[in-house]
């Protein structure tokens, strides 16, 4: 009770459209910060949109259009999808854009330069005379020096795969696809000279030893992908990297003579979760209330993300954090594996995908929440496959969960339109039932403490499988023909809406509207607003009722098959 729980969830990168891979790795986080504040724990749950950075400046380019352009679209389509969408809790959902986040990432630059973990190093770089600057490695093509094919770009040959640094390439040149707005140009003008480039380093040299210490000393409540990231990279030594680029598309460098340069994002974007929640504390007229999260060694911080961004939050962001030396670092790291797509990875360029818009289009996202819970990549790869995921929702959210609620209060509801009372003794078979209701709360809290929320749920259902074969055996169906019998029926199915009450509590942070529904069925104006064991009302009047999900349908199934391998058309590819 009352503790300070930050929950940092990742920034999704605004030049594309999510998919259910992302949301894989992202349900975990708005878990987390339901139950919190059910246990009446305060909870600062942020993130926003990653808007900065060369792939969208290189888009930008190629299109003849501003970047921002390009990540106010997305921005404003991942709030939409994840918000109004998936229902995320976010109390803060921002972007890099802001000028705010803008002050902190520089305030931040210059508290560590100031204490010498910063130092600057000129570097080669290919700079155009034309455009007069230089050029990130998106901006440049060549010849690959592995297999000779002349339109390489500076990071990568399609051609044989090759990963290249731009200086690498022969006869390196500007990227004609960032140009088509300004006309056919010569070779003369397209051509690229290696010249000096002054750029700020990280120490990261200096911080291996603390950060070495850190991550034993934390890492115990990290998922086992990051903590084995983390112990393996640090025993390869870390380098020194670059935080600045050549660019226009970024957060400006804080000190003079570097106007043509930004910092780069994987500095920059981390520190998203700090500046959002400074932006939090100032939207609620508490400017200072971030640091009861931030500088209060008593809070506890997760970070909720995929496996792809473990650098950042084990290694990158903590070294910032440990460089700068009064913010609180994490405790948790709750990184997912990776989501399949019928047996095959994700692809846009393939179509091989299910992109978030279009599903939350044709199905409800809480079946979604359920079957991403239920059968997520949270600790090792999984797989969606829509064949599966209409089972599963048909099966056990519908058949078991689904069902047992709606049969229970139906019945209730029809034989008993004055109330149910509950029984002042109950027989072996409700104590039972009752117990195991009883028992989940504490249980499911731990698990999701532990960010183990597939146990978690599962432990959940388990109370809804208990009640089904609680009414299997009762039969109150048959029961209530008998007259002499109403008593004991009613006592029976006042403990089963006793049951859904506690149900109702226990799927809240997973299936948050479905959680709400039931709580109107069952009268309720509001859903109740504490994690614990309900006791028994002395008498209940059942509400409408109505079926809490739509069965999915075969032709639902096939149709979303037949979308799969189509690629989009390269104009509108993004
Ligand atoms: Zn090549």
């Amino acid at each position: 009770m009352d503790k300070r729980i930050f929950i940092g969830l990742a920034w999704p990168y605004a030049n594309g459209s999510l998919h259910l891979g992302h949301v894989s790795a992202f349900i975990g986080a708005d878990i987390l910060a339901r139950y919190y504040r059910l246990a009446g724990d305060r909870v600062l749950f942020v993130s926003g949109s990653d808007c900065y950075g060369t792939p969208i400046a290189v888009e930008a380019a190629e299109k003849g259009i501003q970047p921002a352009e390009i990540a106010n679209k997305y921005h404003e389509e991942f709030r939409k999808n994840l918000v109004d969408g998936m229902g995320f809790s976010y109390d803060m959902y921002t972007r890099t854009t802001t000028d705010q986040h803008a002050k902190v990432v520089q305030d931040l630059f210059l508290e560590l330069h100031k204490k010498g973990f910063l130092y600057t190093k000129t570097e080669k770089a290919l700079y155009s005379p034309l455009l007069e600057r230089f050029l990130p490695d998106r901006f440049v093509e060549g010849t690959c020096p592995k297999c000779g094919y002349t339109g390489a770009r500076g990071d990568q040959c399609d051609e044989c795969g090759t990963l290249l640094d731009p200086l690498e390439l022969k006869d390196p040149r500007i990227n004609p696809k960032i140009l088509n707005r300004k006309g056919e140009l010569s070779d003369t003008d397209r051509r690229l000279e290696v010249r000096e480039s002054e750029h700020f380093y990280l120490k990261l040299t200096a911080l291996q030893g603390a950060l070495e210490q850190w991550v034993e000393s934390t890492s115990d409540s990290w998922r086992a992908n990051a903590s084995g990231f983390a112990k393996s990279f640090l025993k390869q030594g870390l380098h020194d990297r670059a935080i600045t680029r050549d660019t226009d598309w970024g957060v400006p460098i804080p000190l003079p003579g570097y106007e043509t340069k930004r910092i780069y994002v994987w500095f920059e974007a981390v520190a998203g979760y700090l500046s959002a929640s400074m932006l939090w504390a100032e939207e609620q007229n508490t400017p200072d209330e971030w640091k009861e999260w931030w500088q209060n060694e008593e809070a506890v911080h997760y970070y909720v993300h995929g496996k792809d961004n473990i650098p950042f939050h084990t290694i990158i962001w903590p070294a910032i954090l440990l460089a700068q030396g009064a913010l609180h670092t994490p405790d948790h790291i709750v990184s997912s594996e990776y989501l399949k797509l019928e047996g095959k990875q994700f692809s846009k360029s393939r179509g091989w995908a299910v992109w978030l818009p279009e599903f939350l289009e044709s199905f409800d996202p809480e079946t979604l929440r359920y079957f991403l819970v239920a059968n997520g990549p949270e600790t090792s790869d999984a797989n969606f496959m829509w064949a599966e995921y209409a089972q599963r929702v048909n099966g056990e959210l519908i058949g078991t969960f689904g069902n047992l609620v709606n049969r229970t209060l139906s019945i209730a509801k029809s034989k008993f339109p004055e109330g149910l009372r509950f029984p002042e003794t109950v027989d072996a078979e409700s104590a039972e039932l009752l117990a195991v209701a009883r028992d989940a709360f504490p249980k499911v809290g731990e698990l999701i403490e532990a960010g183990k929320f597939r146990a978690a749920f599962r432990t959940a259902l388990e109370v809804a499988e208990h009640g089904n074969r609680y009414i299997n055996t009762k039969e109150p169906w048959k029961k209530i023909k008998d007259e002499m019998k109403k008593d004991e029926v009613e006592g029976d199915l006042a403990v089963l809406v006793q049951v859904i009450r506690s149900l109702a509590m226990l799927v809240n942070p997973f299936l948050p509207r479905t959680s709400e529904k039931i709580y109107g069925f069952l009268g309720f104006t509001a859903q109740e607003q504490i994690w614990k064991y309900p006791e028994p009302e002395a008498a209940w009047k059942i509400g409408d009722v109505t079926p809490l999900y739509r069965k999915i349908e075969d032709a639902d199934i096939e149709a979303q098959l037949a979308k799969l391998g189509k690629p989009v058309a390269p104009e509108e590819g993004l």
